[in-house]
């Protein structure tokens, strides 16, 4: 019996029609992007594992136990990026493109952590990411996140919420580092293991757990907020001032911590409570010590990542797009000759209407087996190409729908008798009488 392969745990298929969805998505961030001055940069999968020991932190719930890391056939410890910061900043020193300059880039691709598969949260998952380098204002984290709000809209995406959080500079988080290790110390025994192992290593990190006991016990822990340094009290004002001034809503949520440690001052999340444990669909902050960290000169940054499949999934709880791009034409043919034929019209078709989602009858078939295709298919039209239509240099052009002024599917009418020579300039009229749209 042969072998029966399957996907890897937490290794997507995605199907059509979902990939419409994908393609929906990804083009209308493009557009947002680019709306933006944001320009694109592809990096590679893998990068060297310690790139991203250096940067996200050895404490790191991603470094400590969800990289995929493995030896290569020379030795070498490489791992399959988890997140783009790290290859970002890694090709921005490689070729010179941060130093003393703006930047603002985003970049769109699978990433990849071993964690336990579950609704909304795989090994493999895809990312749109945003960065902007060598602005330290706090004008710029409200572009940043200015934009993630117009994409999110686009997208149809509502009723989600902005938290907003300030780590401040380091002198900040090592006060309140000693506070917050206080406090935790005197509830030691109801904290969770990983907790309690971080309480003296990372005791950040222990505000971001999603054990609900530590949680309660975090609630009434000292808030980082209060022990701001004066300049990052200001940063964080601008940029409430700068949201508020766009009226774009948020909530300040003292224990957003961030998974990684490169933030610094500003953090935040946008959630929806529609997914269930897995809300935040779209997460930043500003990390200006992460370039020096890797060998930079002090450059600051800040970005966000949000999670496609995340969106996917609420773009469809929210029934936010049910559009789906069905072909227009369904082109058939009944015998060799108008076989031949049809072929050499659809590619001059295709030459005459770059936009046109033609799909040619393939596999030959009946009649009535090529329209029962072209039904299924969800084609507005059909063309029908015979022998006695090769001869008079003609197509049947037959409508589908309804709406279209075709019959009801049983009823197979004959259609509108078109010239060659007069088909290109018909089919586009008739699709512009009625346009799909986003
Ligand atoms: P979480 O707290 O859910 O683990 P995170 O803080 O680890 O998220 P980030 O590193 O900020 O996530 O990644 C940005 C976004 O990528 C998240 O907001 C989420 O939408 C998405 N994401 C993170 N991990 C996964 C995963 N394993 N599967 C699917 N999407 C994910
Ligand atoms: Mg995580």
């Amino acid at each position: 019996m042969a072998n029966k392969f399957q996907s890897l745990r937490g290794f997507n298929d995605v199907l059509p029609p979902d990939t419409a969805v994908w393609q929906r998505l990804h083009a209308c961030a493009r557009d947002v992007f680019t709306a933006y001055g944001y320009r694109e940069i592809i990096l590679p999968l893998l990068e060297s594992t310690e790139l991203f020991k250096r940067s996200m932190g050895e404490t790191s719930d991603v470094v400590e136990k969800e990289m995929f890391s493995f030896q290569d056939r020379e030795g070498d410890s490489l791992t399959l990026r988890p997140e783009f910061t790290a290859g970002m900043v890694r090709a921005g020193l490689e070729h010179g493109f941060l130093h003393h300059q703006q930047q603002r880039l985003w970049s769109a691709g699978p990433v990849f952590r071993h964690e336990r598969p579950q609704a909304g949260r795989y090994r493999q998952f895809h990312q749109l990411n945003v960065e902007a380098y060598g602005l330290a204002g706090p004008d710029i984290d409200v572009e940043v996140i200015a934009l993630s709000a117009r994409l999110l809209k686009r997208l149809g995406l509502q009723g989600l919420t902005l938290e907003l959080n300030s780590l401040g500079e380091a002198s900040t988080r090592n006060a309140y580092r000693a506070a917050l290790t206080a406090y935790l110390e005197k509830h030691e025994s109801s904290l969770d293991e990983d907790s309690r192992r971080r309480l003296h290593r990372n005791p950040l990190r222990v505000l971001d757990s999603k054990v609900p006991r530590t949680q309660e016990i975090v609630r009434a822990a000292p808030q980082l907020p209060e022990y701001l340094d004066a300049e990052s009290r200001a940063h964080f004002d601008g940029v409430q001032q700068g949201l508020s001034d766009l009226g774009i809503a948020y909530t300040v949520n003292p224990f957003i911590v961030r998974g990684l440690d490169y933030y610094t001052k500003s953090v935040f999340e946008w959630t929806t409570d529609q997914l269930g444990a897995q809300g935040t669909v779209l997460a930043g902050g500003r990390y200006d010590s992460l370039v020096e960290q890797l060998g930079g000169s002090k450059t600051p940054a800040v970005g966000w990542a949000a999670g496609v499949e995340r969106l996917v999934l609420l773009m469809q709880a929210l029934h936010a797009m049910p559009f789906e791009s069905n072909p227009q034409v369904y082109f058939c043919s009944l015998g060799e000759t108008a076989e031949r034929q049809a072929r050499t019209l659809a590619e001059s078709l295709r030459d005459a209407l770059p936009q046109l989602h033609l799909v040619l009858n393939a596999g030959g078939g009946s009649l009535k087996a090529q329209l029962g295709r072209a039904d299924k298919s969800g084609a507005r039209f059909a063309l029908i190409l015979g022998d006695a239509e090769v001869t008079r240099q003609t197509v049947l052009v037959k409508s589908l729908r309804l709406e279209d002024g075709g019959r009801e599917s049983g009823d197979r009418g004959r259609g509108m008798e078109t010239a060659w020579t007069e088909l290109p300039a018909r089919i586009a009229a008739l699709l512009s009488s009625s346009e799909d749209h986003c």
